[in-house]
C-alpha cells in the first residue's frame, strides 16, 4: 500500500477519527456503491451494524450520528459541522432518510444496531451494511473496518464499492525508518524533499504546497475558534471548554520574560483544538482526531516562536511528519482502538517532534532521532477516555505531548549551530532537554 502525506493529514469533523470520519466515510462507500450500480431506486430500507469498539463507544464518539450523514452521502471534508447535529435530529424525528442525498427511505432507530459485546475478526471497528428491496431481500451487503487516521477498509467486497489499497509506484518507496535513511543518504535530499519527491507520483509541486497550505489553514481557523469558544463540552461529563479562558489569561499577561511563556502558548494551541474536535467540529485528522491538536500546536510554535516560521517551512515540516507517520501507520498502527495511545498521541507526538527536527535544521539522522525520542516516551500509553468520550484525558494527552515537542524560547540548539530544539541523543543538552 503506497501512503500520500495528505492520506495522514485529512480534513474532518470530531470528536474521532476511527469512531467518527471512518463510520461516515464507510456509510458513504455503502451508498456510493448502490448508486453506481444502479441500485439505488430498488432500496426500501437501511440497516447498519457497529461492532466492537464502534459498537461499545461509538454512541460518545458519535458513530451513529456520521453514520445517518454518511448515508445521506456527506463527507467528513464537506459536512456543514454547524447544521450536522440538527440533520440528524431531523432524520431521527421524521423517520426519513435520504440515502445518496437522492432516495428518501424510512428509517428507524432499530435499524442502526450497536453491538456492545460483540466484534469482528480482523478489526475491533467492524461496520455492517446492508440494504433491502421492498419484499425485503438482500440488495447489498458490505462490511467495512475503520483501522484508524479515518482510512476504512473492506473484508473482501466487490463491486464499485471495493476500496482498493493505493499501489501507486513512488520514486524512492520506503516502509521503515533505515530505507527512510538510506535514500537520504544516497540523494542527499532532506526526509520532507524524499516525501516531496514521492508525492510527485500524486499531484504537481504546485498541488503539493496548495493543498499542504490549505491545511495548515484548517488548522489555524481551528485554533482560532477554539481560542474563541467557551461553554461546555457535549456528553454527559459536563467538561468546560478552557482554550478560551486562557487564551484572554496569555493576552492579558505581562511576561514577555517568561522563557516558559511559549510553551503555555503552545498548551492553548492544542487545547483548543482538541476542545474543536470533542464539540464535533472541523479539524484535521493529524493523523487522527484523537489527536488532533499536537501538530497544529507545534506549527503554531514554529511560526510564531521561533525564526523558522515561512510557509516553505510549513510545507517541509507537514511532509515530513508524514514520512514518519507513514512509518507508523506501514508498521504498526495509528488505531487507538487497535494499539492504544501510543499509536495516536505517540505517533503524532512522533511526527511533530521528526519535523521540528528538520525546518530548524536537524539532519535526516537527527530527524530520525528526534521522531524515536518522542515515542520512546509514549510507549504504553493505553486508549482510556472516561465515558467513551474523546476528552478526558485526550484533550490534556494533547497539550502535553505538544508542549514536550517544543523547546521553551531562550533554549539555543548547541548541535546545529545556533538553530532551535534539533534534538539528538547523540549530543548534550540535547538528550536531556528531549526528554523532559
Ligand atoms: S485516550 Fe488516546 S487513543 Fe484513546 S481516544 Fe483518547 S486520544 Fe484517542
Amino acid at each position: 500500500m503506497t501512503i500520500s502525506v495528505f492520506d495522514l493529514f485529512s480534513i474532518g469533523i470530531g470528536p474521532s477519527s476511527s469512531h467518527t470520519v471512518g463510520p461516515m466515510r464507510a456509510a458513504r462507500t455503502f451508498v456510493g456503491g448502490l448508486l453506481a450500480d444502479g441500485d439505488l431506486p430498488r432500496v426500501t430500507r437501511i440497516k447498519a451494524e457497529l461492532f466492537g469498539s464502534l459498537g461499545a463507544t461509538g454512541l460518545g464518539h458519535g458513530s451513529d450520528k456520521a453514520v445517518l450523514l454518511g448515508l445521506e452521502g456527506e463527507s467528513p471534508e464537506e459536512v456543514d459541522t454547524s447544521t450536522a447535529e440538527s440533520r440528524v435530529a431531523g432524520i431521527r424525528s421524521s423517520g426519513r432518510l435520504r440515502l445518496a442525498g437522492l432516495r428518501e427511505v424510512a428509517w428507524d432507530a432499530d435499524d442502526l444496531v450497536m453491538h456492545r459485546r460483540t466484534s469482528l475478526p480482523y478489526h475491533p471497528n467492524g461496520m455492517t451494511f446492508r440494504a433491502y428491496d421492498d419484499p425485503g431481500e438482500t440488495v447489498r451487503e458490505r462490511t467495512y473496518y475503520s483501522v484508524g487516521g479515518g482510512f476504512v477498509v473492506d473484508e473482501d467486497a466487490a463491486g464499485k464499492d471495493r476500496i482498493v489499497p493505493d499501489t501507486t509506484p513512488v520514486r524512492y518507496p520506503f516502509t521503515t525508518g533505515a530505507q527512510l535513511l538510506a535514500w537520504t543518504q544516497e540523494t542527499g535530499l532532506s526526509v520532507s524533499a524524499v516525501m516531496a519527491a514521492n508525492e510527485q507520483s500524486w499531484r504537481t509541486d504546485e498541488q503539493i504546497r496548495d493543498g499542504l497550505l490549505s491545511i495548515w489553514r484548517v488548522m489555524q481557523e481551528c485554533v482560532t475558534r477554539g481560542c474563541a469558544t467557551g461553554g461546555t463540552l457535549p456528553g454527559g461529563l459536563k467538561v468546560p471548554r478552557r482554550a478560551a479562558g486562557l487564551h484572554a489569561q496569555l493576552h492579558a499577561a505581562d511576561d514577555k520574560d517568561d522563557p516558559m511563556r511559549g510553551i503555555d502558548w503552545v498548551n492553548l494551541y492544542a487545547l483548543a483544538v482538541n476542545e474543536e474536535n470533542a464539540s464535533g467540529g472541523r479539524v484535521v485528522t493529524a493523523p487522527t482526531n484523537g489527536a488532533a491538536g499536537i501538530i497544529p500546536a507545534v506549527l503554531h510554535y514554529l511560526v510564531r516562536w521561533t525564526p523558522h516560521g515561512s510557509d516553505d517551512a510549513v510545507v517541509r515540516f507537514l511532509l515530513t511528519a508524514g514520512a514518519i507517520g507513514l512509518l507508523y501507520k506501514e508498521n504498526a498502527s495509528i488505531s487507538g482502538a487497535e494499539v492504544g495511545c501510543q499509536g495516536e498521541v505517540g505517533s503524532a507526538c512522533s511526527m511533530a517532534a521528526g519535523a521540528l527536527c528538520e525546518v530548524t535544521g536537524g539532519t535526516p539522522e537527527q530527524v530520525e532521532n528526534a521522531a524515536e525520542i518522542a515515542m520512546e516516551h509514549n510507549l504504553g500509553l493505553t486508549c482510556d477516555p472516561v465515558g467513551g468520550l474523546v476528552q478526558i484525558p485526550c484533550i490534556e494527552r494533547n497539550a502535553i505531548a505538544a508542549s514536550r515537542r517544543s523547546s521553551p524560547p531562550g533554549w539555543r540548539c548547541t548541535a546545529t549551530a545556533g538553530t532551535w530544539s534539533a534534538w539528538t541523543r547523540s549530543s548534550r543538552p540535547c538528550a536531556r532537554r528531549a526528554r523532559t
